[in-house]
């Protein structure tokens, strides 16, 4: 294939570099990846064996600037794989995954090169950087010797037999969970057990019953964590047991998907790992490229937060049961019964009924009246659509947004409806990265899964469709008002346990007084949405928190208690573990199991969030804290979105990410604000 006949080869010369996705098509994608890859390696071995001594344009620019071709390929092939896949892009991804590691490892395992990156981080001092560059060196170097650029070449040999086996076990960890959570699903009978659901719930089993061969009956398949949605609204209590049970089971029956095996020899594999690479546990070494520092610290916070929660969590069952008694029936309070009486509870305390908000939250009202004008008066920014740029499916807008004098700052796409092709969730990527290095403006998406209107019908959302939507904004503006000069740095680039704090800050502004009457208003009548249902909102928002924080810190907990195990041990039992490690920590609550259990948490075990559980309510301590300056300083202002903006936005990782956050807030980080929110500062 030519350079002419593959568009993802050259630059694209549409505004912002936007992909002519008009033009791409699956069979670019390996060729182009091919490419990309041999003159990424290229350029490295020209600095690797430069014979010029390094200096830090030579050899740490040079490599900023290095692989253009397969970022451009790999932007857009992996936003295209989760937004709108197909067998021929999966295929690629099954080819590709496996080359790109390598690739990447080829780099950070090249001696020559890391001898450069070496001298020049030993004569840093001497070199005249300014802050973003000598931060960018530090990261250079980091990054290599985390890799596993200092061990002698005996201890590279082994670190790459245990990175190759960890791939392949996460591989089976996910393929287990995946083929025993489907054997799992709960096949009913008799329609009447399922008293209770919507009839749309019931429909879809119905329908997922036929696909299996079941005709009449009614399978009820099983969500990720250990708390499932059906439960809540599911009369009949022994069959919310059965699917209790069964959501407990996965990976932990003695089958051939059994997870046991599995998930200690990653642990104890992470563990070897750390050792050769200096580290007392797989924790510290994750840890210790985060804000949190240390394994120590992340658990500090959690059982600072474990006495309280479970107090609350007590006298919401001590309510449930109340609601059991007042129901008429006369069982103890059991964790399949959680759910279904909190629900009861929550209705008749607030009486919230979704079908009565839903017309107020019109999609194209909340993003331009809600998201979009937070926005303006914050940043200054103004949106235009472009309805002229080529989009890879109708269903993705794209919008050109304006800096506040208005000069062009990037393209965001809204691709907000489900379809088969996109995978599940909410979240932001980006098609561009932003860099001053590079001259390139970001491009950014934000993906939901709204479930897309009849022609002609708006899309009416709901209350967490909304929230959603603002979060989802907050990363897009992390991006587009990114200013820093390497790529590395841009925008979100930054600790996994800091990502999420201004993408949670952005949901401040949906419920803020002139942000909600300026988007929330009836579709047909334009009626302000009322002053009763706006209170029920704010009043419903903390209830059940008691639950919600205790299953969360219980998983985050087991998180840190697999991977703080040393090299040298090896659990027997890990039903044993879990219940020991949950009893220490204070959060074993028999009606509360942990958010995962160990045979199912595929976030710690395969999917990247491996001793970083945490983060999430790491990230809510900032949020929070943030939440409360924007109230303590007068709110939606121009004034405070610039200072927001040029502390801590506009930064991505291009400075220490704590020292952004004491520049912006004056001080340390203070956790009050959080347990308010959380209503736990009861004990
Ligand atoms: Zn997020």
């Amino acid at each position: 294939m030519t350079t002419a006949d593959n568009p993802l080869l050259t630059a694209s010369d549409l505004p912002y570099e936007f992909p002519p996705f008009d033009r791409i098509s699956g069979e670019h994608f390996l060729p182009a990846f091919e490419a990309g890859m041999a003159e990424q390696s290229a350029e490295v071995e020209a600095i690797a064996t430069n014979p010029e001594p390094p200096t830090f344009d030579n050899t740490i620019v040079a490599l900023e600037r290095s692989g253009e071709l397969l970022d451009r390929v790999s932007e857009v092939f992996f936003n295209l794989n989760a937004s709108h896949t197909d067998d021929t892009l999966r295929a690629v991804h099954a080819e590709i995954a496996p080359k790109l590691s390598a690739h990447s490892d080829a780099i950070h395992l090249n001696p020559a090169l890391f001898a450069r990156v070496e001298r020049l981080y030993e004569e840093r001092d001497s070199l005249g950087l300014d802050e973003e560059s000598a931060w960018l060196l530090r990261r250079y170097h980091l990054d290599f010797v985390r890799a596993g650029a200092a061990l002698p070449e005996a201890d590279q040999a082994r670190l790459r037999e245990l990175n190759t086996e960890l791939s392949s076990l996460a591989t089976r960890f996910q393929d287990n969970l995946l083929a025993d959570t489907n054997d799992l699903a709960v096949l009913v009978k008799d329609r009447e057990e399922l008293a209770g659901l919507p009839e749309a719930t019931i429909a879809a089993a119905a329908e997922a019953a036929a696909a299996r061969g079941e005709d009449g009956g009614y399978l009820l398949t099983l969500a990720l964590p250990t708390r499932q949605p059906l439960l809540a609204s599911l009369e009949n209590r022994a069959l919310r047991e059965r699917v209790f049970r069964a959501a407990t089971a996965r990976g932990n029956r003695g089958n051939e998907h059994d997870n046991k095996a599995v998930l200690v020899r990653i642990a104890r594999l992470r563990a070897e790992r750390a050792a050769l690479l200096g580290y007392p546990h797989h924790a510290a070494y994750v840890i210790e490229d985060e804000t949190a520092g240390t394994a120590e610290a992340a658990t500090e916070l959690l059982h600072r937060l474990a006495p309280v929660a479970v107090a609350n969590a007590r006298a919401e069952a001590a309510e449930l049961a109340e609601e059991i008694a007042r129901s008429g029936a006369d069982h103890a309070l059991a964790p399949w019964d959680w759910t279904f009486y909190a629900e009861r509870v929550r209705k008749r305390r607030f009486d919230i009924d979704e079908a009565e908000l839903r017309p107020y939250f019109e999609l194209d009202r909340v993003l331009r009246d809600g998201v979009f004008h937070a926005a303006t008066m914050l940043y200054g920014l103004t949106f235009t659509e472009r309805p002229d740029l080529p989009v890879y499916h109708p269903d993705a807008r794209v919008f050109e947004v304006f800096d506040a004098d208005g000069g062009p700052l990037g393209l965001f796409i809204a691709d907000f409806y489900a379809r088969d092709s996109k995978r599940g969730g909410a979240w932001m990527n980006s098609y561009r990265v932003p860099s001053r290095l590079l001259e390139r403006k970001p491009v950014v998406v934000n993906n939901l899964n709204v479930t897309k209107p009849p022609e002609g019908e708006p899309a009416l959302l709901s209350f967490d469709e909304v929230e959603t939507m603002f979060h989802e904004f907050g990363h897009a503006l992390h991006e587009l008002l990114s200013d820093t000069r390497y790529p590395t740095f841009a925008g979100t680039n930054v600790p996994r346990d800091f990502v999420e704090f201004p993408s949670q800050v952005n949901e401040m502004w949906v419920l803020w007084p002139e942000v909600l009457a300026n988007y929330a208003c009836h579709y047909r009548t334009g009626e302000p949405l009322p002053e009763r249902l706006v209170e029920k909102l704010r009043e419903s928002s903390t209830y059940g928190e008691g639950f919600a924080t205790t299953e969360y810190l219980a998983a985050s907990l087991l998180d840190l208690a697999w991977h703080t195990l040393d090299a040298d041990t090896t659990v027997e039992d890990v039903a044993a573990f879990q219940a020991q490690a949950l009893e220490k920590a204070g959060v074993a609550v028999e009606e509360i199991p942990p958010r995962y259990a160990s045979t199912y948490f595929a976030h710690i075990f395969c999917n990247g969030y491996s001793a970083g559980y945490y983060s999430y309510i790491w990230s809510e301590v900032l949020d929070a804290d943030t939440v409360e300056w924007f109230r303590e300083n007068g709110g939606l202002t121009r004034a405070n979105g610039d200072h927001f903006r040029r502390e801590l936005l506009s930064r991505g990782g291009s400075k220490d990410a704590m020292a952004a956050f004491r520049a912006f807030r004056g001080r340390d980080p203070e956790i009050e604000p959080l347990l308010k929110r959380r209503g736990l500062t009861g004990a």
